[in-house]
């Protein structure tokens, strides 16, 4: 594959060119030959290191690469140097002297923000001066569901309290078919590239415990350990940006916790279907959200989450195709946290193991995780952190580094109950 770009004032636009190879390899590479960036108040795209538009294209074309990529800028020998980390994948540049760019110091930081829970969770921890980034997706006519309308709305209502919010444009979740962000690090392109001129020293993400630990799916993994992060951890400090997950040690229970309490916590909204403070009531997001919410409020299952159960059919994909289910662990905390909901509900608790599993660890935080955040602001945050929601015990962390939850025969059978209780719901 080869990449090139060019800068059409308030644009920023990439073009790739795939060989034979890559769409042999990825038959997601969708028909789309270029992605592009733009500012929303018209202004001229500002200047980005070239090592920093490297890293943006490898961002978003990486999963789509067969054996070779080839970009059309020079760029310094520190960033070469970094890519030898993917070691299936050959790099060439065009020739040319480019001096590294090293981190600013201006303590200044960015967090990839989406306008969900997390995102704002992690907001809530981070010093008052960071800035959010918030990635506006375009339009076309093949992104029906898509409303961003609550995501404008939460960014509005963050600069009214005095945040600075940067909202940057783009297509690039066009390059894949069906759409989708390429990897999972995409979304924070638009605050990559915006960093130099906005002096940001690193960029966070919203990236929760379930995510970074595994427990979303089936075991408990070390972090610091995965291909995940010595790749991207390195890629980032090769162009003079620190990787940042301030909340990487704190459950989705835990950051809904953080969106109760903390004042900038009510301008999130997770459903990205509905308006603002109108949600869909029909996505798996909305389920989650409604069940949670449910449980930290100590009140009885709602009939919107009973019927999201029994007549949404993305639900009900959720609950039944996926083994286990996504975030399984945190659906257990909130079945068992809340009363009613029937039969069906009764039969979910069941297959989620609500009554027979810790889950009281996911309310807070993972003192372990203190390494992720970046060092320029982790002792702010880690002090927020035990001040919303404390820290977690030795047998709390016991019970989360020891998390597993595999598809064997058990829950096959508790899984086929639930299936015929909601066939007679
Ligand atoms: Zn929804």
């Amino acid at each position: 594959m080869q990449v090139f770009f060019e800068k059409i004032r308030e644009k920023l636009i990439f073009k790739i060119i795939p060989d034979k190879n890559d769409k042999d390899r990825n038959q997601k590479l969708g028909e789309h030959s270029q992605f592009m960036y733009r500012t929303l108040d018209g202004s001229e795209f500002p200047d980005v290191h070239p090592d920093r538009l490297a890293l943006v294209a490898l961002l978003n074309t990486l999963p789509f690469v067969s054996d070779s990529l080839n970009f059309g800028w020079p760029v310094s020998d520190r960033f070469k140097q970094a890519t030898k980390i993917v070691s299936r994948i050959d790099f060439t540049f065009i020739d040319g002297k480019v001096e590294p760019i090293h981190r600013c110091d201006t303590g200044r930081h960015a967090l990839s923000f989406s306008g969900g829970a997390d995102s704002t969770a992690a907001l809530a921890v981070m010093p008052h001066s960071s800035e959010p980034v918030f990635m506006l997706r375009s339009k076309r006519k093949s992104r029906t569901l898509y409303d961003s309308h609550a995501a404008h709305e939460s960014c509005r209502q963050l600069s009214k309290l005095g945040f600075n919010i940067n909202i940057i444009e783009s297509d690039f979740e066009y390059l894949r078919d069906p759409i989708g962000f390429p990897t999972d690090l995409s979304v924070s392109t638009p605050a990559i590239l915006i960093a130099e001129s906005r002096g940001f020293e690193s960029i966070a993400f919203g990236t929760i415990l379930e995510s970074a630990y595994g427990t979303s799916g089936e075991k408990f993994r070390e972090y610091s350990n995965s291909s995940h992060y010595r790749l991207w951890n390195r890629m980032f400090e090769s162009v003079g940006l620190g990787y940042s997950l301030p909340i990487a040690g704190v459950s989705e229970v835990g950051s809904s916790l953080i969106c109760k309490i903390h004042p900038i916590g009510r301008f999130h909204q997770s459903c990205i279907r509905g308006k603002w403070e109108d949600p869909c009531n029909k996505c798996w997001k909305c389920f989650r959200k409604e069940t949670l919410m449910a449980a930290l409020t100590n009140t009885r299952l709602s009939p919107i989450s009973v019927s999201m159960i029994k007549s949404s059919k993305e639900v009900k994909r959720r609950l039944i195709d996926d083994k286990p289910i996504k975030h399984e662990g945190v659906l257990a905390f909130s079945l068992n946290n809340i009363q009613g909901g029937g039969p069906v509900v009764d039969s979910l608790r069941n297959l989620v193991r609500a009554k027979e599993i810790d889950t009281d660890w996911m309310r807070h935080w993972y003192p372990k995780s203190l390494d992720l955040i970046d060092h320029d602001y982790r002792d702010f945050t880690i002090s927020k952190l035990n001040e919303l929601i404390g820290e977690m015990n030795m047998d709390q962390i016991d019970a989360l580094e020891s998390w597993e939850n595999h598809n064997h025969e058990e829950r096959e059978k508790r899984l086929d109950s639930f299936k015929s209780v909601l066939s007679l719901a």
